[in-house]
Parts: C-alpha cells; structure tokens; sequence
C-alpha cells in the first residue's frame, strides 16, 4: 500500500470539488472492499476523500416510493420497517450478501461501487485487462468457475458480486447523481455496464480512469409496486458469506392464480445485475404454475455461454430460475 492523503468532507458539493482536484482521489465510506484494494496493490489513490460525514443516510418514503441516501448501511436499509414490508425483496437480497459484520459497515452506495472478486484481479501478478487494460484476461483460459455467461467479452467475463444490486435492478431503482455539472438520474439498470472493449470501467459513472471518480452517488428510489410474492433465492458454496454461483431476484403480482406482473433479474452470470425483460412479459398473463415456470426458466437462460469450469451456471440457472418463481409464487 502506498502514501495517500486523507481528508473530510461534510457536503456533497465539497467531496465533489475535492475529486475534481485530484485525478486518482477516490470517495470512501465503508470501506470494506476499496481498502482490500489498495492493501493488494490492485488500486493506489493519492488521496481518500471520506464522504461518512455527509447527509446521505436517510431512508424516506412517499407514495411515489422510497428514497434511500447513499451512506444508508446495508444492514440499516434490510432492518428498516419500511424496506421490510414495502420492498421485502430488497431486504432478503441484503441479508444475503456478505456477513453481519460487513452489513453493519458497508453503504449502499459502496456495495454498488464493489469490483469484481475475479482472482485475477486481485492479483497484480497476473493478466487482467479490468486492472490493467491491455495485459490480457486469466480467467478466459484460467481458473473461471465463478465467471460470467452472459454479456462477456473476449476482454473480460467477470461478474459483479453484489446481491442488493440484483434485487434493486428487478424493482426498476433508480440512482441519484451529483457532480460538477449538477445532478442526474440513470435507472439502475443502466449504472453498470457490460464488459466490452473497456473491462476497466465497471459503471457509467462520469469521468476518471475505472469509472469509479467523478461523479457521486447521492441515493437510490425505488417506485412503489403492489408485489406481494416475491423471493431472492441465491445458491453459493456454503450457506454464509460467499458470493452468489447463481442468484435470482422475483417480484410477482398474481390475481386468482394469473401472474398478473413480474419484475424478475439474476446474478453471478454478468458483469452488471442481469434484468429478465423478456421473461417478465413471458410470464405475464399466464397461469403460475411449474409449466409456465420451466418455460420461462429455459427462456431466462437462452444465449448463455460458459467457459468450460462455469457451464454448470446454465443448467443451475434453469433450475433457479424456476425454484424462484416457485417460491415467490407460493409467498402467502
Ligand atoms: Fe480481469 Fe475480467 Fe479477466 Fe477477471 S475476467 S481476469 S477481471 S479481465
């Protein structure tokens, strides 16, 4: 880890000019994966600019949605009372990830700006065109049991790890901007970005190498919905603290037993949280039944292609898809 200046803020407009007088300054709030980062060489900014003092942390609803601030802990966000029974999908993807310990550190805004836990990328001793555009990419040939399926490019076929994203893709979020020209708003699932030619930029986040500078994550809204079944199933090598193989994010409305509206995504299979459009308008209309649900499972999973250790992630996915929508649709 090299020297790096260390500074406070207290508004957004101040972390905002500070970045812009630093090229490699980076925000940092909880810090629990930027500082593994910069410990294994994988990232070196000449200055942190701690953004934990902001007014970020508040979770407000209206009758248009709810609003969550940036700085918001995952574990305050899964054990609000109105993130619990207006947007349960949510909270049952947060609790999901990580640990508690991690939950109690770690920020909204934080766990979407998360990189990629590609070994290769962690390692500055090998090939990784994410880390260092050009050196090629190890996983491609290497070690890619954890990889991605859908959306990869001869440059890159990491997955991005973050469960929270995944349920917040499926429930149309969208996230709140600042920068030096103003503030803007990108649905959430326009915020991350495939791999293509530039497996370095991981969002859509103006300006700065990585595309992780810039610009600021001020909050996320989530509209209000109507979904009563829903369910986050997520299947991994053991039951805590590790990242998704394969996730699923379901909301369902059903009417009698007609699935009446669906909002369906997936993780560990790409590079950003995959939404299932065309699933959704699938099974919209149709009887919830294991028929219909095999059908859409095959549908979700159509284009898919492994790289010889994750193939398994395709016939997986078939099966979560389907186990999703079971369970969603069996929510009383
Ligand atoms: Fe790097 Fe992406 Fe290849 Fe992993 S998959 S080694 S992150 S380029």
């Amino acid at each position: 880890m090299i020297n790096f200046d260390y500074i406070r803020t207290s508004t957004a407009k101040a972390a905002v000019e500070a970045k812009a007088k630093s090229a490699s300054s980076q925000f940092i709030a909880g810090g629990t994966n930027l500082v593994d980062l910069m410990k294994k060489g994988v990232t070196s900014p000449e200055k942190l600019i701690d953004i934990n003092s902001l007014p970020l942390k508040q979770i407000t609803a209206d009758a248009k949605g709810v609003l969550i601030g940036a700085l918001a802990l995952n574990s305050e966000v899964a054990e609000n009372a109105i993130i619990k029974t207006k947007y349960p999908l949510l909270a049952q993807a947060i609790n999901a990830g990580a640990s508690a310990q991690l939950r109690n550190m770690a920020t909204v805004g934080g766990n979407m700006m998360q990189r990629t836990r590609c070994s290769y990328f962690y390692d500055i001793t090998m090939p990784c065109n994410k880390r260092e555009p050009g050196s090629g990419c190890g996983a491609l040939q290497g070690q890619n049991r954890m990889h991605a399926v859908f959306g990869t490019s001869e440059k890159c076929i990491a997955v991005h790890p973050s469960d929270m994203c995944v349920a917040l893709a499926a429930l149309d979020a969208t996230v709140h901007i600042t920068g030096a020209k103003g503030d803007r708003k990108i649905l959430f699932t326009d915020f991350h970005r495939l791999p293509g030619d530039t497996p370095e930029l991981d969002n859509n986040l103006s300006t700065g190498p990585g595309g992780q500078k810039g610009e600021l994550i001020t909050g996320i809204h989530i509209p209000a919905n109507s979904f009563t079944k829903f369910h986050y199933l997520k299947i991994r090598d053991r039951s805590s603290y590790a990242f998704a193989l394969v996730s699923v994010a379901v909301a369902l409305e059903i009417s009698g037993n007609t699935i009446t509206n669906a909002k369906l995504a997936m993780g560990g299979v790409a590079h950003k949280p995959w939404r299932l459009s065309a699933v959704e308008k699938f099974v919209t209309g149709k009887t919830a039944t294991k028929e219909t649900f095999a059908a859409a499972a095959n549908m979700a999973m159509e284009g898919a292609a492994g790289f010889g250790q994750n193939n398994f992630k395709i016939k997986m996915g078939k099966a979560a898809v389907a186990e999703a929508l079971l369970q969603a649709s069996q929510k009383i």
